[in-house]
């Protein structure tokens, strides 16, 4: 299933052209000041019969791999077909998501909108956001950003790296992209009493789980010290499954 999700995204994002993303100095440090990401959404180079294609593609293959009930597929399939009913969805979601404007509702769907939602619109919405970050990267410095989420798009870290110079580095969830992070503090909640974080490695000691005995959650990281290669992020969260496996029988979601 990791496989052939991976396998939509890389086709979709070859097609995605670089957005032309040129930020006003002042706001982007005001923006950073206040915590808040720097990706609009107008800056999102949506094309939206891609979006639809790409919703409609990851709803059939999580509901081929029972990951979606059926009920849920044709609510899915009946959003990527109807041209009216998603914008505004997947603006209002954007905008309640991501916390990139002050004052924003943080309701983030209608009543009645599929259970899944949040996955598969990460999911959907991956290819287009992801270029956005590599737009920015080069462009904006957030060496001083020091929140657990995502200073592009403001969702959460699914992966890190350890870099050879022993920093950590979090990679976000839904676009992709890195920041520097403190090694041993939890981004979630920011427990940072180390006695009361947990980590543990994989016998070649490539991979390393952290787990927070606070908030319970846990994120993998690529251990790059040591490695003949840098992160591949599609490679290693499927190579790292069975860590995963691991942290949830120790009791961390
Ligand atoms: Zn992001
Ligand atoms: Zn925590």
């Amino acid at each position: 299933m990791q496989i052939a999700l991976v396998d939509i995204q890389r086709r979709v994002q070859g097609r995605v052209p670089l957005p032309w993303i040129h930020p006003e100095p002042a706001w982007l440090a005001a923006q950073q000041a206040a915590g808040r990401p720097v990706v609009r959404f107008g800056d999102i180079p949506l094309v939206w019969s891609d979006l639809r294609l790409t919703l409609r593609q990851t709803a059939d293959i999580l509901h081929r791999h029972d990951a979606l009930e059926r009920a849920e597929h044709e609510q899915f399939v009946a959003l990527a077909r109807d041209g009216d009913t998603l914008p505004p969805l997947v603006t209002q979601w954007y905008l309640a998501t991501s916390g990139v404007e002050a004052g924003a509702s943080t309701e983030r769907a209608p009543a009645g909108a599929p259970p899944n939602l949040d996955q598969v619109l990460v999911l959907s919405l991956r290819p287009f956001l992801a270029r956005c970050a590599e737009a920015l990267v080069q462009r904006v410095d957030f060496s001083e950003w020091r929140h657990g989420h995502c200073p592009y798009c403001g969702w959460e870290p699914d992966f890190a790296v350890i870099t050879p110079g022993a920093d950590r580095r979090l990679i976000c969830g839904r676009c992709l992209g890195q920041w520097a992070f403190a090694p041993l503090t939890c981004p979630f909640c920011a427990n940072d009493d180390r006695s009361l974080v947990t980590s543990f490695a994989t016998r070649d000691g490539r991979y390393r789980v952290y787990a927070c005995d606070v908030c319970k959650r846990y994120l993998k990281a690529y251990d790059a010290r040591s490695a003949a290669r840098p992160v591949m992020v599609a490679v290693d969260t499927i190579a790292t499954l069975p860590l995963d496996a691991a942290a949830m029988q120790r009791g961390y979601v």
